[in-house]
């Protein structure tokens, strides 16, 4: 199985992140988390790692605004510039309800109107790391289009809670919808998110399309973060109307109660008929991450692979989140395992 991994990675490493109550914390996601997948992979024998083609910022353009991507270029050198007190990480404290048309001029105020959390933490490396990353997605697309064989990309940073024109979650591209956005040029697609967190930037990106049928199944919003997406009354709008679908599940879910979500999901992509998949792969579902509160065993997270593998679709396997690193890289190896390698 091809594997589309960049190194640029390494670059995106924030000094600490904000949680919930003020608390500052080592940043968790971290190169660690690539390094040990690559390496999980690299003992299997079977991956064969590639570096994503670099076509520009034109197929990442299709999913995000230009003014956005302007921002996460320029974002790092401006707050140097600004002569920060505390310069290690650029973090808003003001955030945008969206509910001005007005634009604001400042960088902490456009900061503030592209951040959505305090996790999406710029730094130098961050804006060839985003782009890497969305580049390896974009890759992993094209190879399975070319060779009519899965192909996983090694992405980092993650990208399903990024939207049009706002970083979150980690995310600051979003991988997923850059690989389904150029597939859809080739016939329908399905995008099908397993992360523990509802993916809120893919669901915004395609909530009007009716030629991307996107499917998340994730932590009940009510009690779990982003909090206000993810909700199973959340369908798509105009065309798009009935061709998004939420599945939020309770604490505590395991591997039974998954499977049979899935199962539902999975129905549905059936039904759609795409051309092809894209499988937002996060493992915080796993029963030891220090995000999640699901219970999925590895032997489960080995049983969605196989499920989402009989679809025997053309799949593009994108790495989101997942951050018990000490279990991180024999996850994903049992995930992928399931598909022809
Ligand atoms: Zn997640």
């Amino acid at each position: 199985m091809k594997v589309f991994f960049s190194q640029a990675h390494r670059g995106h490493t924030p000094p600490f992140e904000v949680f919930d109550g003020g608390l500052r914390v080592p940043y968790l996601e971290n190169p660690d988390r690539a390094n040990r997948i690559a390496d999980a992979l690299r003992g299997a024998g079977w991956a064969e790692f590639c570096e994503p083609l670099d076509p520009g910022l034109e197929p990442i353009l299709a999913v995000h605004d230009r003014e956005y991507l302007d921002f996460l270029a320029s974002a790092w050198t401006e707050w140097l510039d600004s002569a920060p007190q505390d310069p290690s990480t650029l973090i808003p404290a003001t955030f945008a309800l969206r509910r001005s048309a007005r634009r604001p001029k400042s960088l902490l105020g456009r900061a503030g109107y592209h951040i959505m959390d305090l996790s999406a933490c710029i730094m130098e490396g961050t804006y060839p790391a985003a782009r890497a990353s969305a580049h390896c997605a974009l890759s992993a697309a094209r190879a399975v289009v070319e060779e009519e064989r899965p192909a996983f990309a090694l992405c980092r940073p993650p990208g399903h809670h990024a939207g049009r024109d706002y970083a979150g979650g980690y995310c600051f591209m979003n991988n997923a919808a850059v690989a389904a956005q150029w597939l859809s040029s080739k016939g329908r697609v399905a995008v099908l998110d397993i992360d523990y967190h509802a993916g809120n930037g893919t669901q915004d990106i395609f909530y009007e399309r009716d030629d991307v049928l996107t499917l998340s199944i994730h932590a009940d919003p009510d009690f779990e973060y982003p909090h206000f997406a993810g909700f199973a009354d959340e369908r798509g709008r105009g065309r798009g109307l009935g061709f998004h679908h939420n599945f939020p599940l309770p604490r505590g879910t395991g591997d039974a109660e998954y499977l049979q979500t899935l199962n539902q999901a999975l129905d549905l992509i059936r039904a759609f008929k795409p051309r092809a998949l894209v499988v937002s792969a996060g493992m915080d579902i796993y029963a030891d991450d220090p995000l999640g509160t699901f219970t999925v065993s590895a032997q489960g997270i080995g049983e969605i692979g196989n499920r989402i593998a009989s679809l025997e679709l053309p799949t593009v396997i994108v790495m989101e989140g997942g951050y018990a690193n000490e279990a991180l890289g024999r996850n994903i190896l049992v995930f992928l395992s399931a598909f022809p390698t």
